[in-house]
């Protein structure tokens, strides 16, 4: 089967170019073609030979979806089921929103997920397969085609673990980056993970200037391992001597998810747990409201202990704010969409 052209970074292009006997500069015009002008054939690459443009065609695909769902919510985010166009037609999600900053992208790691979060909507679903880096960047490329804007910022917290799928994450950062990719700064970039602490160390080793986030949920081992399994693997003490090496390394904020579900990790003694947790640490607390999947046992904490729990944090000195829920009219949170769709 041909492969994506997209699964090259610059680097690699250029390699391939000069194994075809090109000059390394076409993969630059290739690349310009690709991420800046969004082209949807080799045809359109008209500063290229004819002869190059078929031969193009002959060894590569461009790799693009179709997008089978969007759905707009009421307060302008938009959720696209995009199928890959594999031979299993799989499926994946992806979702943009507004800010008044500009526009935000959520983005897929994964086909399915090995972590298995309780409180997930990809839970039970089985795992497939990592994206290609092509895949990963062609969510990116198919949103801003069909909306006809720029997107400024991409958050890796979809569908899949990112860590997990660490090579085609790095490689697709560096085309999202590149000046003659999509120009993207890496502040401009979030990286979610459920906590793989090895992998923590080598993105810090990186020294890419992304954000981190950590999806922690719970200050106390016996909480976050009814929630995460992972936990059971890389426990909190693990976990945070891995997040002080990356801060460290990279002298970066970490954000830390958290998603309160009420009575279970939503209380003044986990806050305080937190606090314990975090203190001195350069450190965010995102607070998430729980979003309830199908047949969870999670429900989501009232307002008031939302604003209580955030206040706690604030008034000890973690900086503290409560994410902004978008798009649940439109079962935005991870994995809904793709799930429903399965079951149709
Ligand atoms: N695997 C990565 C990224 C994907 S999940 C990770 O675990 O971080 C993106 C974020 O959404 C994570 O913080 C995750 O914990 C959170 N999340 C998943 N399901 C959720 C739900 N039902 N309600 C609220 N947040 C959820």
């Amino acid at each position: 089967m041909k492969k994506s052209i997209k699964n090259y970074d610059l680097d690699d292009l250029k390699k391939e170019m000069m194994a075809i006997g090109e000059k390394p500069f076409r993969a630059e015009q290739i690349f310009k073609w690709l991420y800046q002008d969004n082209v949807t054939s080799f045809e359109e690459m008209t500063n290229l030979s004819l002869d190059l443009r078929r031969r193009l065609e002959e060894n590569y695909i461009l790799g693009l979806f179709k997008i089978v769902h969007k759905l707009e919510s009421i307060d302008g985010t938009k959720k696209y089921l995009l199928d890959v166009q594999d031979e299993e037609h799989n499926m994946i999600e992806a979702v943009l929103m507004q800010y008044h900053h500009g526009y935000t992208i959520c983005v897929s790691s994964q086909i399915g997920c090995k972590m298995g979060c309780k409180f997930c909507a990809s839970t039970g679903i089985p795992f497939v397969r990592n994206l290609e880096v092509g895949e990963i960047i062609e969510q990116i490329l198919t949103i801003q085609r069909d909306e006809k804007i720029t997107i400024s910022n991409i958050v890796f917290m979809g569908i899949g673990e990112p860590l997990d799928n660490f090579d085609h994450l790095m490689k697709a950062i560096a085309i999202i980056n590149h000046p003659k990719g999509l120009h993207i700064g890496a502040r401009h970039i979030s990286i979610s993970t459920s906590g793989i602490v090895p992998k923590i160390y080598e993105l810090a080793d990186k020294q890419i200037q992304c954000t981190l986030s950590i999806s922690l949920h719970a200050a106390s081992n016996s909480i976050r391992s009814s929630m995460m399994p992972i936990n059971q693997t890389y426990p909190i003490e693990t976990l945070m001597e891995a997040c002080q090496y990356y801060i460290k390394k990279t002298n970066k904020r970490i954000s830390f998810e958290y998603a309160l579900a009420k009575d279970n990790n939503d209380n003044i003694e986990d806050a305080k747990a937190l606090v314990n947790l975090l203190k001195g640490m350069l450190a965010h607390v995102n607070l998430i409201p729980i979003n309830p999947i199908e047949k969870g046992i999670y429900t989501k904490s009232t307002n008031e202990n939302i604003i209580k729990f955030r206040d706690y944090l604030n008034n000890h000195g973690i900086i503290t704010t409560i994410r902004r829920e978008l798009g649940t009219d439109i079962n935005a949170a991870c994995g809904q969409l793709r799930k429903q769709n399965m079951k149709e």
